[in-house]
This record gives C-alpha cells, sequence and structure tokens, in this order.
C-alpha cells in the first residue's frame, strides 16, 4: 500500500525538528562541558531499570494522591525538561510523596518523586522547579546506571558473568543483586560531589531557558540546608554538596545569556502550596524507604534471628538457562534466569552483600596450556573472588570434587562477614566455594557464605544444594 503523500511529509517534517532537537542538545551539553560518564547500559535499559526501581518505589512509599497537587508537579515537569541540554526523550513521570522530610530523587529513565515537604518548604515556583529540574539533571546525564557500571567494574567476578551469559537481561540482573532499588542503599540514589555539580549546572541551565530566575535552585539547597537540617539529611546524603555551590552557579548564570528577569513564582504554585499545608500534617521521614532496608543494612546482626535464615528442609528447583538447583523453599532467588544469581533467606541479604546464602555466577579464564587447567582456572577465579573481596583468605586446600558426574574444585575459604557482633566487631565468615568446568571451558561457581558461627548448621543444607547442581 502507497503511503499517503500528505502524511508522509507530515513525518518527514517530524523527523527533521526531533533531528534538530537532539543537535541542539548535543552542542549545549559540549558547551557546558557535561558529557555523560562511562556507561555499560544502553538508555533503553535506563528505562527498564527505572521502571522497576519505579514500581518499587510506588508500592513502598506514601505517594500522595491528590489530583490537583500531582497534577501541577507533573506540569511543570514536563513544561522543564523541554528545555534539557542534553537529549530527554525519557518516559517522565512526576509523583509526590507524602512525607515532611524535604527530599526528591530521581530514577533512571526519567521516574521523579518530590517530597510534600520539599513543595512546603519551597518559597515560590522557581525553588521547586529547581529542585526538579537538579533530579532531571540526574537523568539526563545517567548518573544512576553510570555509578551502578562502576560499581560492576569493581565487582569483577560478577560483571564477567555479562560476558559468558550474554544476554542484556543479565545487566539488570547484576543491577538487580547490586540493590536495583531506591532504598536508602540503592546504587542508582548516590551521586558523587561531581554529578552533584553536573546536576546543578543543568537545573540553573534548565530554571534560566524555561524563564525562571536561575538562582532559585541553589538558594533553596542553601536555605534548606541551614534552616531545616534533620529534614534533609536524606537529600544531602544522596546529593552531597558539591562544594562552593552558590558561587559555582553564580559563575555559570553569565555563561547563559543575558540577564532574563526570570519570574520566581505562580498563582497554581501558591494554591498548591496552601492546599498541602491545609491538608492533615504529613507522616514525619521517610520510614518506609528505612523498613526496606535489609536487618543487616545496619550492619549489626543483633536484629538478625536464627529462624530469619535458617533454611527449611523442603526444598524447591530453579531452572536457570545455564544450569538447575533446587534450594530451601523459604530461600528467595535474587537475579533471573540468565543472570548471576543469589540465593538467600530474604533477611540474609542486603543490597550490596550477602550475609548467609549462596551466589551462583560464571568465570571466563585467561586460556592456559597447562595440564590441569581446572587447577588453573580455579585459581585465576580465586584472584579474581579476591578482588573484590580483599579479606578472602583460602583455608587448606583445594579438592577435586565431582558435581553430578562433571569435574570439580572445592575450597575453603574465610572472608569478613557483612554483619557485627553486639560490639560493633566484624564478624568472622566461612565461604565455601564451589567450581564447575564447562566443556566450553568457562567455570560455573558456587559462593555459599555464612558467619563461621552458623556455617556448620547450614553446611548439610548446602551440600545438598550442590549435590542437586546440574549443569545444562
Ligand atoms: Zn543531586
Amino acid at each position: 500500500m502507497m503511503a499517503d503523500k500528505k502524511t508522509l511529509s507530515f513525518l518527514v517534517v517530524v523527523g527533521l525538528s526531533v533531528a534538530a532537537g537532539v543537535a541542539l542538545a548535543v552542542q549545549a551539553a559540549s558547551q557546558l562541558g557535561l558529557k555523560p560518564g562511562f556507561n555499560l547500559f544502553s538508555k533503553q535499559q535506563d528505562i527498564t531499570a527505572g521502571q522497576q526501581a519505579a514500581a518499587q518505589a510506588d508500592k513502598q512509599l506514601p505517594l500522595l494522591n491528590d489530583p490537583q497537587v500531582v497534577g501541577y508537579v507533573s506540569n511543570l515537569g514536563h513544561r522543564l525538561v523541554q528545555f534539557e541540554p542534553l537529549p530527554a526523550d525519557y518516559p517522565w513521570q512526576f509523583k509526590v510523596v507524602n512525607t515532611k522530610d524535604i527530599n526528591a530523587f530521581a530514577l533512571p529513565g526519567g521516574f521523579i518523586y518530590v517530597n510534600r515537604g520539599t513543595i512546603e518548604a519551597a518559597q515560590n515556583e522557581a525553588e521547586l522547579a529547581g529542585v526538579i529540574a537538579h533530579e532531571t539533571g540526574h537523568v539526563v546525564m545517567r548518573h544512576g546506571t553510570h555509578q551502578a557500571s562502576q560499581m560492576m567494574l569493581a565487582q569483577a567476578p560478577l560483571s564477567i558473568l555479562g560476558g559468558m551469559l550474554g544476554s542484556s537481561g543479565s545487566l539488570l540482573g547484576q543491577l538487580t543483586q547490586m540493590g536495583i532499588g531506591f532504598g536508602a542503599n540503592s546504587v542508582l540514589l548516590h551521586n558523587s560531589r561531581s554529578a552533584e555539580s553536573q546536576a546543578d549546572t543543568i537545573g540553573t541551565y534548565v530554571l534560566y531557558h524555561a524563564g525562571y530566575d536561575p538562582h532559585a535552585m541553589a538558594q533553596f539547597f542553601q536555605i534548606i540546608a541551614q534552616k531545616y537540617p534533620s529534614r534533609t539529611a536524606q537529600f544531602f546524603s544522596d546529593h552531597p554538596n558539591p562544594g562552593n555551590r552558590i558561587q559555582a552557579v553564580n559563575a555559570e548564570i553569565p555563561k547563559l545569556g543575558p540577564p532574563n528577569n526570570g519570574r520566581t513564582d505562580s498563582p497554581e504554585f501558591e494554591a498548591v502550596k496552601n492546599r498541602l499545608l491545609g491538608m492533615a500534617g504529613a507522616p514525619q521521614s521517610g520510614q518506609p524507604v528505612q523498613q526496606q532496608q535489609q536487618p543487616n543494612g545496619g550492619q549489626s546482626s543483633g536484629t538478625l534471628t536464627r529462624a530469619d535464615v535458617m533454611p527449611s528442609r523442603n526444598f524447591k528447583t530453579f531452572d536457570h538457562s545455564a544450569f538447575r538447583i533446587s534450594y530451601p523453599e523459604n530461600w528467595e532467588i535474587l537475579g533471573d534466569a540468565n543472570s548471576a544469581i543469589t540465593i538467600a533467606p530474604r533477611a540474609g541479604v542486603s543490597q550490596n552483600a550477602v550475609a548467609y546464602g549462596v551466589i551462583i555466577s560464571g568465570f571466563q579464564p585467561d586460556a592456559t596450556q597447562d595440564t590441569d587447567t581446572l587447577y588453573n582456572d580455579t585459581r585465576q577465579l580465586l584472584d579474581s573472588l579476591r578482588q573484590g573481596n580483599p579479606n578472602l583468605k583460602v583455608i587448606g586446600r583445594d579438592e577435586n570434587i565431582r558435581v553430578n558426574g562433571k569435574a570439580g574444585k572445592s575450597v575453603e575459604m574465610t572472608g569478613q562477614s557483612p554483619l557485627q557482633d553486639s560490639n560493633g566487631q566484624v564478624l568472622r565468615e566461612h565461604d565455601w566455594l564451589v567450581a564447575v568446568e564447562r566443556s566450553d571451558g568457562e567455570l560455573l561457581y558456587m559462593v555459599f557464605i555464612a558467619p563461621e558461627k552458623d556455617f556448620q548448621s547450614l553446611r548439610p543444607t548446602f551440600e545438598n544444594m550442590v549435590r542437586s547442581f546440574q549443569m545444562k
């Protein structure tokens, strides 16, 4: 079928203007000295990761569902993202969290949450616009997945799996293991000082081009830090002050163009603020976020009881694309059929560390000409594990074992648990490595983990898991 001529030319025009918009954005970014950092993720993966984290956030945060307030914030946000100095074709969403804390955060892919306390503390629309524009800066610079990418490089063994099991899903699986969520420990939310100053540059740029007083963002950050130190603790932990914020922003503003006599306020802002101030008081603080922290996120084992981590005698089976394994039915799988996975009791894993459970991953050794390749490959794997866990020590000797008929190595190690005892001393951890060679020379390995004091009581469970392990 022929395309209608009118429709076709319309499409061409739209296509050109989109291309022109992207070109202008790229030019603006280079003038501002903004270059997104190293990133293992594609833009589409930013969006997927953000959607997953946002789904968690929506479930766990007390969202405000007032149409007037949310509609206003959403309109404001959508207006601001038209002025980004970098490509901003994300499925933007702006939500309001019903808490008194002054906070805002952005998930990759354009999911932005603004606390009610932020709107109530802002003196005018420009200040609120400044906070939102700053958050959009983290999105278009892709700071969340940049941060995650750097962490993956540092945790070499996990990232190597990406090469082995391929598929784009494995990156997201790794992110799940590292804390894809939005909680206080989420890798997606912690910004470095240099990321902060980039978000400041973008926030100020967007304010200026959207017709607001470009000083409003930095001024607001300054005011809330002084006026509400306790209610802004989380904000400044995720958005550390890059230092001399006001001076840095003031130095940028003349480069943006002639003074714009930007507006500061709107009747809509005042109406929304008054509406909020007239509503029942917002609950204090982001408690729901804190609850999401796993017990050992606070590094104390005092909150972990034996019942929280002890395995059920009943097992169920997990089918991974590379293997099959049975595990206690009250433990959970983190990751998916194409990623590195952790199998652990829910209480035994925090967002960045496993205290009880097993990590199953893959390792691609450098080819050796040696006769005992399994021995050498296992040494390489141990070296790589130690890079990410410098306290890991091998105890005793490697043993040759067979796992469902395949040759493997068993290595006992000690290390440092992410848990502490009641005196704040780091607990000693026992780690048991089982590595099995695939026919293509790659290793699949399991590291069984528990504090030393509990390892022996878990060993029978771990041994049952090894017995059930079958490569595909
Ligand atoms: Zn920030």
